[in-house]
């Protein structure tokens, strides 16, 4: 069943009005008729049952039930460094498809000098959510200094470190004993982190450093993996 994330407020007889991309893709790409039945979810109200109405012309969707309710999704964040776009790009669908609430991106020393599309970035992540059926699609947030990030970091949100350069326990000790709340994966940028960055991230008490193992992964790798392994030891993936 297509699945589809739009903005509108969802309840039963809600007539939902298709934007050219989604009229498209639905009509002409999916080649979906009047009547047809899709999929909608906002993050906010569930995941409804909607008829398409009109035909090639301007075709809107009829909400008509709910279909599953507004789950709660995973309090887990990523804080990723900017490297290249392609795998920037990579890292943003994974992180949606691995259940990410939120994305920040980093500008560090070694950070890629770009200034990514963040709207861009948030339609692959809604593209990814759709696929994956997620009931939400998960914030990516403009690029911000690592320090202003330390500065403001949550007390209440622990900062799983992935630090390339060692001095950082296996990542499944590190979260063995790991008290339960909201977590959130760092991860660097291909030039890693400088010792300054480093010891300005491993001072915030909220800080977990922990290792990806001996080999050097590249930062789409480390966050795939960082991000799996916090699911399979303290999220969803353990009542899956
Ligand atoms: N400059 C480094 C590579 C950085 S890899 C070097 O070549 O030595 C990009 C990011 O992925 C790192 O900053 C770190 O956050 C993460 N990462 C890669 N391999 C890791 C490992 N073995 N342990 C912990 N984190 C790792």
């Amino acid at each position: 069943m297509i699945r589809l994330h739009v903005s509108d407020d969802l309840r039963a007889g809600a007539e939902i009005e298709l934007n050219p991309g989604q009229r498209r893709y639905l009509v002409d790409v999916m080649r979906l008729g009047p009547g047809a039945e899709v999929l909608l979810f906002n993050g906010r109200d569930g995941e409804w049952r909607a008829r398409l109405a009109g035909g090639r012309g301007a075709a809107s969707l009829e909400v008509q039930t709910l279909a599953r309710p507004q789950a709660g999704g995973c309090d887990l964040g990523l804080a990723v460094a900017l490297v290249k776009r392609p795998r920037l790009e990579t890292i943003i669908e994974k992180a949606a498809e691995l259940g990410a609430a939120r994305v920040r991106l980093m500008i560090t020393e070694r950070a890629q000098p770009i200034r990514p599309n963040v709207e861009r970035l948030t339609a692959i992540a809604a593209e990814a959510a759709e696929q994956t059926g997620r009931m939400d699609v998960p914030a990516i947030e403009a690029p911000i200094s690592l320090s202003s990030i330390l500065e403001s970091w949550p007390g209440d949100r622990f900062l799983m470190f992935c630090d390339e350069a060692g001095e950082a326990p296996p990542l499944v000790d590190a979260l063995g004993d790991a008290p339960s709340g909201g977590w959130a994966v760092m991860i660097g940028p291909e030039g890693g982190f400088s010792a300054a960055e480093r010891a300005a991230v491993r001072a915030l008490p909220q800080t977990r450093p922990v290792s990806l193992g001996p080999r050097i992964l590249r930062a789409d790798t480390a966050a795939i993996a960082a991000l799996s392994l916090w699911q399979a030891i303290l999220g969803d993936w353990r009542g899956a």
